[in-house]
This record gives structure tokens, sequence and C-alpha cells, in this order.
């Protein structure tokens, strides 16, 4: 069998949006992914869907896989013949024992590659507005370790011959040690007063900056209740943070907050949040796949052109639909006169993007107001009605618009599943940390939750999370359930929910 091959893969700060082309291409077609604990669970979300996904820890207090190990796994997958990413936090050959896997394996005979990546202190330093090096006042720059043991510091590490004027330094895995690094820089010879600056969860959403100098910084970081992972920063240009802190200054910057959304979906609403400065999970909670019956989608399609109205309840609706009609058909044109209705402004968003015009939105989005702006129109009365649906769409549509006589059929174009989250990355992070608050934007995301609450249980010190909800009847479904709501969108749409989110938790 043919020897597979290694790549060693800088993963970035974990901002997912840090990663190179280069490692994402990667890690789209890997048959193997071995990870280590700060790698971003938004990494699996490109994966390809049978790609095995081995964990190998590495935070402390965890359970996590001896280095030896993890070079085993190198080497046995890599034997199969696989093409395995090892992704690894920030750069690989960045105290991040990059090395010793790249020796194994040229040890072995394995092919092998190693792709950088933003190293953490590089990606503090952008997202925090301190720079590494400055005219006149930092021209030398050094990269040290802390070590995690909080027994002792790295022997290894000449701590008084660190060059003490001009220089940036910046300790990994410090935290721990903060106090003995500070009172051994200033037995060394550094001014008590040269500015520090610690970055907690240095490029996400949830970044935490705390600053002090050398003599104060112990006492600020334990009021601040500072916690790895971080990356500590002494020196001039450590002060200038608070002038050139633009990601602190985004109004979402700091919140933790958990968007449900289907499997393999880019959500819109998460990167609406994202660009706000909010760390967002999405935890997939549910898979939704296209299911379009052949023989139904022949009959719906072969008359298509007879009806008078087709309805989209959502916009998976609408991708379905057109993706079964572009398999039939060539030309948007064979769609006919017909008219078009949607739930909301997101269906109609969706319904744009094959270039067709919605004639009928309601004033709010759900199939209540759907069905009353529809008999409004006066033009159900025996007028045909297809309504594009998934497996679980409330009748309440149709029996409205049969009421009204018009004639309708339901085409169903998907189904929704529920995913498996016990290993799933996303929900690790639920369970760990919690979040600030948590969206719905619709009753079956708020059933999918409590379907799956046995594997979104929170660790003891995690953040519970405020519950917000995109409108009324997402609301009703949470009160039903026993669910609080926290908070409810003045208007059922994203826009209108990301509002309401910003005035509630924004700076
Ligand atoms: N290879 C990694 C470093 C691994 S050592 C790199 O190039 O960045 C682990 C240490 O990296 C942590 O103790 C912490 O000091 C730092 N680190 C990793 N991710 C970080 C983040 N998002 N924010 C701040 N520090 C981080």
């Amino acid at each position: 069998m043919p020897k597979g091959i290694v790549y060693l893969v800088g993963a970035g700060p974990g901002n997912p949006e840090l990663l190179t082309v280069r490692a994402k291409r990667l890690i789209e077609t890997a048959e193997v992914l071995v990870y280590d604990y700060l790698v971003h669970p938004a990494f699996t979300h490109i994966l390809p869907a049978d790609c095995e996904q081995i964990c190998v820890g590495k935070r402390k207090g965890f359970h996590s896989k001896k280095q030896e190990e993890i070079q085993e796994i190198l080497l046995a997958k890599a034997n199969e013949g696989k093409r395995v990413v090892r992704l690894k936090g920030g750069d690989p050959f960045m105290f991040g024992r990059g090395g010793e896997e790249a020796q194994a394996l040229a040890d072995a005979g394995i092919e092998f590659e190693v792709i950088p990546g933003i190293t953490s202190a590089m990606g503090a330093s952008a997202f925090s507005g301190i720079p590494l090096t400055h005219r006149n006042t930092n021209a030398t720059l050094v990269f040290v370790t802390g070590h995690e043991d909080p027994e002792k510091l790295d022997t290894t590490v000449e701590w008084e011959n660190l060059p003490k004027e001009n220089s940036t330094i910046c300790v990994y895995m410090g935290v721990g040690n903060l106090d003995r690094i500070a009172s051994r820089l200033v037995e060394s010879g550094f001014s008590e007063e040269t500015p520090v600056a610690c970055v907690e969860w240095a490029t996400m959403g949830h970044q935490r900056v705390c600053r002090g100098n050398l003599s104060t910084i112990s006492e600020v970081a334990k009021s601040f209740k500072l916690k790895a992972p971080a990356i500590i920063i002494v020196g001039e240009t450590a002060a200038m943070s608070e002038d050139l802190s633009w990601f602190e200054k985004k109004p979402l910057q700091g919140r933790k907050l958990v968007v449900t959304r289907s499997q393999g979906q880019a959500s819109e609403l998460s990167s609406m949040l994202e660009k706000l400065g909010a760390e967002v999970i999405g935890l997939p909670l549910i898979s939704i796949t296209g299911n379009v019956e052949p023989q139904t989608a022949e009959d719906v399609f072969s008359e298509i052109a007879s009806y008078d109205w087709v309805v989209f309840s959502s916009p998976n609706g609408v991708r379905y639909f057109f993706e079964a009609f572009f398999k039939k058909f060539e030309d948007i044109r064979s769609l006919g006169f017909l008219r078009i209705a949607a739930v909301g402004k997101s269906t109609a968003k969706e319904i744009k993007k094959y270039y067709v015009t919605t004639d009928l939105i309601p004033e709010q989005a759900n199939a209540e107001s759907l069905a009353e702006a529809l008999v409004a129109t006066d033009s159900l009365d025996s007028a045909k009605v297809l309504v594009v649906a998934g497996n679980l769409g409330r009748d309440v549509l149709l029996d409205k618009l049969e009421e009204a006589r018009a004639i309708v059929d339901r085409f169903e174009v998907y189904k929704t599943e529920q995913t498996d989250l016990s290993e799933n990355p996303a929900a690790k992070m639920f369970r760990d940390q919690g979040a600030d608050g948590i969206l719905f934007t619709s009753s079956s995301g708020v059933r999918s939750f409590i379907d799956q609450a046995k594997h979104l249980q929170l660790a003891g010190e995690a953040v519970r999370p405020k519950t917000i909800s995109i409108g009324p009847i997402t609301s009703a479904t949470m009160q039903q359930i026993g669910m609080p709501v926290d908070l409810e969108a003045k208007e059922a749409s994203l826009d209108s929910l990301v509002e309401a989110v910003v005035k509630r938790f924004g700076k």
C-alpha cells in the first residue's frame, strides 16, 4: 500500500477567518483530522463528511493524549495510506511540539509538509492593537515560554538575559506563572513601570485584555480572573492598545452567542453577529437534506406553469425547490406566469438569488400571517397553489388556504433530522464554556435544542445563557416547553433579531 502523507498545519490563533488558504484547502480534502483542544470547532464544518476526526486534547486537567501517542497516531494513519491533517493551534513550529512530530515522520520515512499558521502572539498583537515592534521604542522581539507548571519557571529560559530596553517580550503559556514572571523580570533589571497586557482568547469574539505594568499586572490579572489561553505582552507598545483596540470597540465583542443551525449550512445569522465582534458557537442541532420524491417532482413540474401561486415557507424550501427545478428545466421561464409568496424577508432573499422577484411577503414572518396575506389578495378562489415545505411544516397554512377555496398541493423538498452531538466540537465548547445568549430562529430549532438537551448539559463553571427568540411563534414554543424567553426581536427577521441582541448585549 502506498504510504500516506501528513500535513502539519497551523490553524492560527482561533478565529476561523485567520486560517490560511492552503490550510483551508487541506482540511477540505482531509481523510483524517488530528486536532488539539485549542482548534476552533468551525474547522470541522469544512471537513468532508467521511473524514475521521481524532481529538488529541492538550488541555490542562483534561484527559489528553501523550505526545508519543499523538506521533503514533500520525504514523499509523499515514501507514494506512491516508491524507492526514494534523491541525495545531497557532503555528506548528511555535511552542507546539511540531518539531517533534516532524522528526518522528522523517524518522519513519513518511512524507510530510509544514503549513505555517498565524501564531497566537501575532493574533494577540493585531486584535488588541499592540504593535509587536515600533520605531524607536520596540526594536527587539522575543517569543518565550512561561511554562504552564505553576511550581516552576521553565529552566531553559534565561529570564535575566532577556533584552530589557526597546524590546517586546511575548510570553506563551504564562498565565499560571504570571506573578513569578513579572517579579523575575523586575529582579533582572526591567523597570517596574514597563507596560504589560494580557490577551486572553486572542482573536476570538470572547477575547479579553487586561492591562497594567510589571508591578501591578499580577493583581490586575487576579481581579480580572485571567485564564489560559493568554499571551502576555511586555513592552512600551502594550500601553498603546487602548487607542488602537479596534476589535474591542465592536459592539458585540466579548460576547459569546449560540446560534442553532443545521449541519453543513453556513449561517447568515452567525456572520451577521461575527461582523459585530461576537464569538458565535454554531450548534448543528439538525441536519437538513434535500428530499424530493421523484414521482412527486415529476407531477409538480409537469404542470408547474398551471399554478397561480407558489408559496415558500423557508429559505431551505427555496434552495431545494430550485435545485430540483433546474434538474428538470434549464430556463427559469419554465416557471410560467405564476405569482410567488414568501413567509419573510430571508426567504425572499433566497428567492432573489435565482433572479426571481417575490410578489407577496406578509408583515409578520409566520404561517398565519402568510395565509392571511394570501387570502387578502382575493385571488385564491379556485386558484392552484403550490406550498413548498419540509417534512415538519405546519398545516396551518394549508388549512387556511383551503378554507379560502384554493386548490392546494404540498410539495415536500427537504427533511430535517437530529445530528449526533455527543462528540461534536461545537457542542463540547458550549458544554465547557456556556454562552451569554442562545438565539432561536424557529420552533423546530427550539424543539431540537430540547431533544438534544442531554448532549448540551453545561459544566459547573459555564456561563448560563439568556434565551433569545426571533418572534412570537418561536417564543410560544419556548414557553410551551417551559423555557424562559429573556428577549424577543421586535419583528420576526434576522435584522431585527440582531438589533435586539445589540441593544441588550452591546457596548
Ligand atoms: N503553537 C501555538 C502555541 C501553542 S502553546 C501558537 O503558535 O500560537 C499554547 C499557548 O499559546 C497558550 O498557553 C497561550 O499562551 C497561547 N495561545 C494559544 N491560543 C491562544 C489564543 N487564542 N489567545 C491567547 N493565547 C493563545
